[in-house]
């Protein structure tokens, strides 16, 4: 960690005036940290860094502030939103200022199927704010009542909806993002269309986004549904009959394997002892379709309006990376990997996998759309022994035709299917980035001018 000497550090928040800061290093260090404890090897890597300095613009124009500042005097910035990421991505790894951008909250307008929103915006207050006009996001993560949409966009790939529109990466799913440069004269850009997907998933490295604008979808009065079934495959079976029937309107499909229900909490009622489930978000007019399909092959032992009111626990805070969480409440032995099944063989390969791990990989699966495809996304909880163990079970997995975007690294590169940056997104860097200073250590392939 390059360590600011306080001079240094007092001279830069003179640079950048009045806005708000805090120097306690007890609170800068609580919230340099994100869930990158899920992983036993990123828990070990990440534990100690923090930054130095946190300062919370106001508005746009402090974060224009605050990026000349930090150019000018050559100190790294990472920005921090709901802190919920799963990869130590909102983890400054050389010291600096973390910049808390959740006071950009404010709905800029809404038209019918569009919003144009402040990037610190929580994804539940969006949705919420939408109601009355009969819209809401397209996909949200689990983590929906916590994380804003800026966080989602630069740390995250998908979730509930994505069985009907794909993850954020599909061409449509984000239409624009407002990005400040990270220069001594910070300039305001606007990426339309494709040229938005330079900050997806970028963790922050290609610019501070400070507005986005993303497509809706219309507003079903959702149910909660838990089917049981006696077995993973007949779960998996009938959620992938829902998953292709295109009359059924959906909006989650999350085929877990027993025993991770018995960890599920409130939810553990309607799991019954050695029972496989399938959690499902059906829209109301659907749902006797959706009863019709299932027949007498599955009990349904829950349906219920979603309501992720305050005070509530939605269905969806049992999926996705939500499911990993529930066991590790209670066995924090245990952490998770993220797959992508073919969507030619889904049946086979799940089954496969199963039969490869019975016991030490334990399934659970997300219907999503990929490149237009319907196939699953596995977030299976795995028992953990050693890295070594665990890269062999990514190896296998890599070998049977399951790819894997490894949750255990922290850098873009290593986490993707690609093993490289895409080029957009390290030539957009050099663009914007010159010095190298958007949370650096993140984009492996990056190697900017010297400071
Ligand atoms: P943060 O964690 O604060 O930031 C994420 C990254 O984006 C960081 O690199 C940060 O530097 C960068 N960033 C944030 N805001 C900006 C900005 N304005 N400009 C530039 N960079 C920025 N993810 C999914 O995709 N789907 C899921 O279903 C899902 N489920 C989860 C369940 C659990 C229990 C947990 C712990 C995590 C889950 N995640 C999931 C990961 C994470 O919650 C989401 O990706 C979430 O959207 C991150 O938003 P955030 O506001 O917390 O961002």
């Amino acid at each position: 960690m390059t360590e600011l000497a306080p001079h240094a550090l007092e001279a830069l928040i003179v640079d950048w005036g009045d806005v708000p800061t805090v120097t306690d290093i007890k609170v800068v260090r609580r919230r340099s940290r994100d869930f990158f404890w899920y992983s036993p090897i990123l828990n070990e890597q990440l534990s100690g860094k923090s930054a130095e300095v946190l300062v919370i613009p106001r508005d746009e124009v402090d974060v224009v502030r605050v990026a000349a500042a930090c150019a000018r005097h050559r100190v790294p910035l990472t920005v921090r939103a709901g802190g919920t990421g799963n990869y130590g991505q909102a983890v400054p790894l050389a010291g600096g200022v973390l910049l808390d951008i959740t006071e950009l909250s404010a709905i800029e307008w809404v038209k019918p199927g569009v919003i144009r929103v402040g990037v610190g915006a929580k994804m539940n207050a969006i949705d919420a704010e939408l109601q009355a006009s009969g819209w809401e996001l397209r996909m949200h993560p689990s983590t929906k009542r916590t994380a804003t949409i800026g966080g989602f966009v630069a740390g995250g790939s998908g979730g509930i909806g994505s069985v009907n529109y794909g993850g954020l990466r599909e061409p449509g799913n984000i239409l624009a993002a407002r990005v400040v440069t990270m220069e001594e004269t910070p300039r305001i850009i606007e990426l339309r269309g494709d040229a938005a997907q330079k900050v997806n998933r970028a963790y922050g490295t290609t610019g501070i986004i400070t507005a986005l604008e993303m497509p809706l979808a219309p507003a079903w009065r959702w149910i909660d549904v838990v089917v049981v079934f006696d077995s993973f495959m007949e779960a998996v079976e009938f959620g992938y009959e829902v998953a292709l029937a295109d009359g059924i309107v959906k909006k989650l499909l999350s085929p877990v394997t027993w025993p991770l229900p018995s960890y599920f909490g409130a939810l553990k009622t309607y799991c019954p002892d050695g029972k496989s489930i399938l959690i499902a978000m059906i829209a109301e007019p659907s749902l006797e379709s959706f009863k019709n399909l299932l027949g007498s092959r599955g009990e349904i032992t829950l349906e219920t309006a979603t309501d992720d009111s305050p005070g509530q626990v939605p269905l969806y805070e049992y999926t996705w990376n939500h499911t990993t969480l529930q066991v590790l409440k209670a066995d924090r032995s245990v952490t998770y990997l993220q797959c992508l099944y073919p969507h030619d063989r889904l049946l086979q390969k799940v089954d496969d996998m199963r039969q490869m791990f019975p016991d030490e990989v334990l399934q659970h699966l997300e219907f999503i759309r990929f490149n237009g495809h319907v196939t699953c996304s596995g977030l299976p909880v795995v028992r953990f022994t050693d890295a070594a163990r665990l890269n062999e079970i990514i190896r296998r997995h890599e070998e049977s035709e399951v790819s894997i975007a490894n949750p255990h690294v922290y850098t873009v590169e290593d986490g993707s299917r690609y093993k490289r940056v895409d080029a957009d997104q390290l030539g957009f860097k050099h663009e914007i980035d010159p010095y190298g200073l958007l949370n650096p250590g993140k984009m492996r392939s990056f190697v900017g001018r010297s400071r």
